[in-house]
């Protein structure tokens, strides 16, 4: 009996020890994360470790080809959608223990999406982003994510195309006919429809153009909620 009290102690002294070093490892947030924090959004590492984040952009090999996000690196949202997305990873690590959610991309602050307007401003491109003259689209808000699955080695499991690519192929309701052309394989359906199923525990439900884009609420419920967006 004192020997397990005396091992139990050593473990909580252990497990103590090694939260405080990750804390401090996250001690060094970037300004805009700080800036995130104070407005009421939350990292969301700091509702399951185990997802990673690997924001795009933050770098230049995104749609826009400019790096967007000059000192962001972390994933905040608002604190219910941090915790439906935890919920979203538990299902995942149910099923599948070796794989993980990967965020691309979460909440956005305004100025950030009016840089990104600027780049696709009287191009084909602004389609697919929203005006932040019309109040930004739901990752101005934290309510959206940009999302995959990646293996222990954090590549992306195959989902027929990559993230953020402008087409049709993203679109999830043509997933039965790019599959019938062979355009798309059925693993690559399967890891998609995976993909929704684990967010849809979550409460979060695909955009119809964007197989890695989730929400957790509408523009409609946000407006009549009162929504503050990110600053
Ligand atoms: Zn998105």
């Amino acid at each position: 009996m004192k020997h397990s009290l005396f091992l139990l102690l050593t473990l909580c002294f252990f497990s103590v020890h090694s939260l405080a070093a990750q804390q401090t490892k996250r001690h060094k947030l970037s300004a805009t994360a700080q800036s995130m924090a104070k407005q009421g959004f939350v990292n969301v590492l700091d509702y399951d470790s185990t997802i990673r984040v690997s924001l795009m952009y933050s770098r230049p090999d995104n749609f826009t080809g400019r790096v967007l996000y000059t000192d962001l690196r972390e994933a905040y949202l608002h604190p219910l959608a941090a915790k439906a997305l935890a919920q979203a990873q538990k299902e995942l690590k149910r099923r599948h223990p070796n794989l993980s959610l990967i965020i691309y991309d979460a909440g956005r602050p305004m100025s950030v999406q009016q840089k990104m307007w600027n780049v696709v401003k009287g191009t084909s491109k602004n389609i697919y982003v929203s005006n932040p003259a019309n109040g930004g689209g739901l990752h101005n808000y934290g309510f959206a994510v940009d999302i995959s699955i990646c293996n222990e080695h954090g590549d992306s499991i195959p989902m027929g195309t990559v993230v953020d690519y402008l087409g049709k192929m993203a679109h999830p309701e043509l997933e039965p006919t790019y599959l019938r052309q062979g355009k798309i394989t059925k693993q690559a359906v399967e890891n998609r429809q995976l993909l929704r199923e684990v967010m849809a525990v979550g409460g979060f439900k695909v955009l119809r153009t964007e197989w890695w884009h989730f929400n957790l609420k509408t523009r409609k419920q946000v407006k009549a909620e009162k929504r503050p967006y990110i600053k």
